[in-house]
């Protein structure tokens, strides 16, 4: 059984220790429940439990010892009154927003989400008679100016991807809530070290924890976190009817990831503002963006609401796609993938793979333009990928210059 700690315990302390819960053995390590059920004692026990009369686990698609040990612990460092995993980022996205929304309903969403995020909204919500309206998030008139009488939910993630653009989380809560809405927000980019958005205001936070929450490539996994009032209203029968949960052995996963990743994100980050400053000083870059140099487009709000900045950087180099490819081609360790917050670094080129998706024009109000190039920064010494990147832009550049 876990233990009320009798005072306070700073988030690294929490993400080792928190919502562990010990079974009879008294294991050091969290416990796998790889179980689908479980047994009562009697049949009026089991009748009990289905009226909610006696605590107790019933099944694994409503609640699992090991999900809920990642659950507790999530929730612990959100500073949220609970959370809720899910199968993946996007199941949590996806009961998030759905479990909230009925025909009739309205959402207002940053134009720049992941792109599965703006498939739910752009194409399936108005499927099912839910309005959606697409703004520039950084812009809050446009948020203003959007609000109907039947909106219920602002979205927005900050930063975004590919393009590191940051929001103004408080301003946009206030905007939410002045309309009688919810503000979700989706903080894969930020880790929940380095953003609190519930303490800026926001009403619900997802995660895709297969980024940095695994950060070593081998499970999928998602979390949305809310009040007690959310859940009970809206998420809860969503996810218990409608299945979307995660498997115990993935939570025990991430569960083992949460122990280190402050010290990963920690680490990652000051790769990535050294890759980001090597990268700004190569004639062949045209523009970095990254959280935490001064030059960021909206390093005030980061000033204001973020504690750290990012392991991801987003760079352009010249020579459009052909430039691109020539750069990510020429790398001997970062690996060329969409996926993100790895051990591993990894470089991505969003027009042609994870905003193809989009119009040419879709993609150029985004600012994605086809010399960009979106990099996760892993673990290795920093030192061997700023040479792996130098080694590639230079190579790049004498081809270009011979074609
Ligand atoms: C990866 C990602 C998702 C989706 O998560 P999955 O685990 O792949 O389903 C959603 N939002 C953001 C910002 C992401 O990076």
């Amino acid at each position: 059984m876990s233990t009320t700690p009798s005072r306070r315990r700073r988030p690294a302390t929490d993400l080792v220790h928190g919502g562990t819960l010990r079974s009879q053995f008294n294991e050091t390590s969290e416990a796998l429940f790889l179980t689908q059920g479980f047994v009562y004692g009697s049949a009026e026990e089991a009748e009990a439990r289905f009226l909610n009369l006696s605590p107790g686990y019933q099944y694994s698609r409503f609640g699992n010892p090991t999900v809920t040990m990642f659950e507790d612990r999530m929730a612990l460092i959100e500073g949220a009154e609970v959370a809720r995993a899910t199968a993946t980022g996007m199941a949590a996205v996806n009961a998030a927003l759905l479990s909230r929304l009925s025909a009739g309903d309205h959402v207002v969403a940053a134009k720049a989400l992941f792109g599965s995020c703006r498939y739910i909204v752009e194409d399936l919500c108005p499927r099912f008679g839910i309005a959606c309206t697409l703004v520039d998030g950084a812009d809050l008139d446009q948020w203003r100016a959007a609000i109907r009488p039947e909106t219920r939910v602002l979205f927005l993630e900050s930063p975004t991807n590919p393009t590191l653009e940051v929001y103004d989380i408080a301003a946009i809560a206030e905007i939410a809530h002045a309309a009688g809405a919810i503000l979700v927000v989706d903080n894969v980019f930020a880790t929940p070290l380095f953003q609190s958005p519930l303490k800026l205001g926001a009403d619900v936070v997802v995660y895709s924890a297969t980024k940095h929450i695994d950060g070593q490539g081998r499970c999928l996994g998602g979390v949305v976190l809310c009040s007690k009032a959310f859940l009970e209203k809206y998420l809860q029968v969503f996810i218990r009817q409608t299945g979307p949960s995660m498997s115990p052995f993935n939570a025990w996963v991430l569960l083992k990831g949460l122990e280190t990743l402050a010290v990963r994100v920690e680490r990652q980050t000051r790769n990535a503002a050294l890759v980001a400053d090597a990268l700004a000083a190569h004639p062949a870059v045209t523009k970095v963006i990254y959280p935490g140099r001064a030059d960021h487009p909206q390093a005030a709000t980061i000033a204001r609401q973020m504690t750290g900045g990012s392991s991801l950087v987003c760079f352009e180099v010249a020579g459009g796609k052909a430039g691109a490819f020539a750069v990510a081609n020429g790398l001997e360790i970062i690996r060329i993938s969409n996926n993100l917050g790895d051990a591993k670094s990894l470089i991505t080129h969003p027009s042609t793979t994870t905003h193809q998706r989009l119009t040419p024009e879709a993609r150029a109000e985004l600012g994605i333009t086809d010399g960009m190039l979106r990099l996760s920064v892993g673990l290795e010494d920093p030192d061997d990928l700023v040479e792996d990147l130098i080694g590639a832009l230079d190579a790049g550049r004498l081809v270009a210059a011979a074609e």
